[in-house]
């Protein structure tokens, strides 16, 4: 939830482009990898940026959202070029009243045909969180993290409490950052219908979850930055696993008693040690 003076749009494409930016340069965002999506509720005048108007459905009916506006990339778009030039890789879409369509605004710069495959997932997470917290401001990335996938592929990390008590023990603050831990959905064809009722599940109990043998999909309620921070920290978390399974596991980690004090230390909320 923010609070007013509201970030402006410009404040905001800029941001998206930091944080696709940073998600190239920790190795999440290959290529045309990954997207980024953000839903603001305030009042915002996008013809500034957008001046292309089309008409478009939604993937999904989201009437409690009508007047709310999305930033979201653009199919095929590279995330480390948004900073750039953002209009050419970032459309908005307002939604419409009645919330089954929506008005798509883009630039005569856009260098895209749809928005990303996977609008129908971020549409859906989104309105999940915003219909049960009621924030006005909502941040959804998909990025593909080298070690967090490679975990995702060795069958004892497709456990829950297993990936989660192994990636949470090698610094203080991965509990502190991710106290509800990582979310896990078994692999599920990507922007189909599977993937996308499994984010919104994972994303109610947890602020990033794996997509099985793709990434990951982490949110925030405060800022797109702090969204791609919860995708560094489960990733750093997972290159220290990585790191010790490559020298034969000489590693201890820190004991679930260690990170049971410092959960008491910091006031953290945690139920996985
Ligand atoms: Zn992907």
């Amino acid at each position: 939830m923010l609070q007013v003076p509201y970030p402006e749009l410009d404040d905001l494409l800029e941001m998206m482009g930091e944080a696709g930016k940073h998600l190239a340069e920790i190795e999440a965002s290959e290529g045309a990898a990954g997207n980024i999506s953000v839903c603001l509720r305030w009042a915002i005048e996008p013809r500034s940026r957008f001046p292309v108007v089309n008409e478009i459905e939604l993937p999904q009916p989201v009437p409690e959202l009508a007047g709310a506006a999305f930033l979201v990339t653009g199919s095929g778009r590279r995330l480390r070029e948004i900073i750039d030039e953002p209009t050419a890789s970032i459309a908005c879409i307002v939604v419409n009243e009645g919330g089954k369509s929506g008005k798509l605004y883009t630039s005569h710069q856009r260098r895209f045909e749809r928005v990303t495959s996977e609008f129908n997932s971020h549409l859906a997470v989104h309105y999940d969180q915003i219909c049960a917290t009621n924030t006005n401001f909502h941040a959804v990335i998909h990025a593909q993290p080298v070690h967090l996938t490679y975990l995702s592929h060795i069958p004892r990390y497709q456990d829950e409490q297993y990936l989660n008590t192994h990636l949470l023990r090698w610094q203080p603050e991965t509990i502190v950052n991710l106290p509800e831990g990582v979310g896990f959905i078994p692999f599920r064809i990507p922007g189909s219908p599977e993937l996308m009722t499994g984010n919104v599940e994972s994303l109610r109990r947890h602020r990033i979850v794996i997509w099985a043998k793709h990434g990951v999909m982490a949110r925030s309620d405060v800022t797109v930055k702090r969204a791609a921070d919860r995708v560094e920290y489960a990733e750093t978390a997972a290159k220290y696993e990585y790191l010790n399974l490559s020298i034969g596991e000489l590693g201890e980690g820190l004991s679930a008693e260690e990170i049971r004090a410092i959960c008491e230390t910091f006031n953290v909320q945690q139920n996985i040690f």
